[in-house]
């Protein structure tokens, strides 16, 4: 941290009971009049399901956006590489979910360490989610008469997992995306594909905007806004080898961190059973096979130590099929944390398979004799061919091989129950913040989190929030030199905190100019 401070961590959960929490607040909270939503200015860092549906529904009730992404195009974020689905508790099966079954299972599967007040906020709101997705057009799977349909992940008893084949995060993601080019088009947005957050502003203790450099040009230059929003997704690549892509990095949550932001939980990371192994020394990253595949495929070992023989000559009482051994109500849909550690305890007992010895097998030869290859290929057809891309090695024939990696970060910077960081100013959306998962992420939740607190729940939050309108600083009245707007980023002492005394002074909107949303001032300062 630039300098030592202590930091007081205030969740702000709201009183009452649970279920009416998100409620009651939501209407004790202070609204922001739509007329004078547009004086204010958001900046959001990231164009994955968290911060492009942010910027999408920021922008839809009027205020004016600034977006960043280091990417080529906003779509390209990482979510695009979710396979298995995101969880909504529509109870559509009738098989006993609820939004307090969900609740229940996310703060268990989170080892009792998650936020209940938020865990509660997120199963509620994530039954309007599906309803928003299918009406941008995501193509959910759907049953032959034509209800959406629903599959399991880990950790659940109840099928509460919608999904698009094993490309949910990308048909999410497209939603997304369509919805914030939108606004792009409507000039409510300015997209500023290809440039990087390199620095976080703050300026008399509360987020005043970014440094970014673009990446095309390398220009550095400073952007102003009322609010910002991280939504820079996880940073798994610390690990070196991770289910991310090598350009998920921390450095923008690393930047608010070092400018006294509060960082939570880096110990609980994901580590996912289904990936697969390791091959050697030139890979830059592992593949994930979706958990969705536990819902058919059978996970085993030989009984025996060192056996080499291929699977297929292993007969059926050989066969360890130890998940379903050792946990029979969960049986191969047992929790992520729980499943990696029995596969690393075979393998460590020498019943690996592989040439590693370090995988296990994934075995789709009982589902494809009870449902047949096409109900099989309709599935998960997609990831299927992937595997024999990457291994050529034909899944409907020879059972997969897996192998857990690291997958998902629960830790994060350290959010209230508005989502807003420990520094005034900086909210913080998706995988980027110590989310409200606890220990165990369980499956298909992670979407649920990114999407749903984005549009549903998180613009509200804002409006409230935003440290602007709860400022009580005396206002000066005359607007920063323009060696402060050219030069740097200090501003007279007092004046960015004080456009908080009343949007109808020198408006704060002007800084957004700076960021392009509309012509006006000249571009801020390149440093
Ligand atoms: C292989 C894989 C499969 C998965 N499958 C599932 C699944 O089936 N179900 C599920 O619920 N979850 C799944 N997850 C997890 C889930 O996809 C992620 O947690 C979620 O998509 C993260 O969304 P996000 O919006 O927080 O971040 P991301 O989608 O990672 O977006 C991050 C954004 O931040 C931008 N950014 C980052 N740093 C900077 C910077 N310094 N400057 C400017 N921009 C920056 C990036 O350009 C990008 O736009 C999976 C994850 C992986 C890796």
């Amino acid at each position: 941290m630039d300098e030592e401070r202590p930091v007081e961590l205030k969740s702000n959960v709201p009183p009452g009971p649970i279920e009416q929490k998100w409620t009651s607040h939501k209407f004790d909270m202070k609204l922001v009049n739509p007329s004078n939503k547009r004086k204010y200015s958001v900046i959001v860092v990231g164009t994955g399901l968290a911060g492009g549906s942010a910027a999408a529904s920021l922008a839809e009730l009027g205020y004016q956006v600034s977006c960043f992404c280091f990417q080529d195009s906003p779509r390209r974020a990482h979510s695009i590489a979710a396979q298995g689905g995101i969880n909504a508790a529509k109870n559509y099966q009738n098989d006993g979910d609820s939004v307090f079954r969900l609740f229940y299972d996310t703060v268990k599967g989170g080892d009792f360490r998650a936020r209940e007040a938020n865990v509660y906020r997120l199963a509620e709101v994530s039954v309007n989610i599906i309803d928003q997705c299918v009406a941008q057009g995501v193509p959910f799977a759907r049953e032959y008469g034509g209800l959406l349909a629903n599959r399991s992940f880990g950790g659940a008893q109840v099928s509460r997992t919608f999904y698009a084949r094993g490309q949910t995060g990308q048909q999410l993601l497209l939603g997304a995306y369509q919805a914030l080019q939108r606004q792009v088009g409507l000039g409510a947005i300015k997209m500023f594909p290809r440039h990087e957050m390199q620095e976080l502003v703050v300026i008399d203790g509360m987020a005043r905007g970014i440094v970014a450099r673009d990446l095309e040009t390398g220009a550095v230059e400073s952007y102003v806004a009322d609010a910002v929003i991280l939504a820079s997704g996880g940073y798994g690549t610390v690990f070196y080898l991770a289910t991310y892509a090598k350009g998920c990095n921390t450095t923008a949550i690393w930047r608010a961190y070092k400018k006294g932001a509060a960082f939570a939980n880096p110990c609980y990371t994901q580590i996912h059973p289904t990936c697969i192994p390791v091959t050697g020394e030139h890979q830059s990253k592992l593949t994930l096979m979706s958990e969705s595949l536990r819902n058919d495929g059978r996970i085993w070992v030989s009984k025996k130590k060192g056996d080499t023989r291929p699977p297929g000559q292993i007969p059926e009482d050989e066969r360890d099929y130890y998940l379903e051994r050792k946990y029979p109500s969960y049986g191969n849909l047992s929790p992520r944390d729980i499943s990696s550690r029995a596969a690393k305890e075979v393998c460590d007992e020498g019943r690996g398979v592989g040439s590693t010895g370090l995988g296990v097998y994934l075995d789709f030869a009982e589902a494809i004799n009870r449902l047949g290859v096409a109900t099989i290929r309709e599935r998960y057809g997609n990831l299927f061919d992937m595997y024999e891309r990457i291994t050529d090695e034909d899944p409907y024939k020879v059972p997969m091989r897996i192998y857990p990696a690291m997958h998902y970060c629960m830790g994060g910077l350290w959010v209230d129950y508005h989502l807003m960081s420990t520094i005034p100013g900086v909210f913080v959306l998706g995988e980027a913040n110590f989310s409200d998962h606890g220990a165990n992420r369980l499956g298909a939740s992670a979407l649920m989190q990114g999407w749903p607190t984005a549009i549903s729940s998180f613009p509200t939050r804002l409006a409230i929030t935003s440290p602007r309108t709860s400022s009580t600083r005396s206002a000066p009245t005359t607007p920063p030199s323009r060696a402060h707007r050219r030069g740097s980023l200090t501003a007279p002492r007092g004046y960015w905190a004080s456009r908080g005394n009343g949007p109808s002074t020198i408006s704060i909107a002007s800084s957004a100019r700076s960021c392009g949303t509309t012509a006006g001032w000249p571009a801020m300062s390149r440093v």
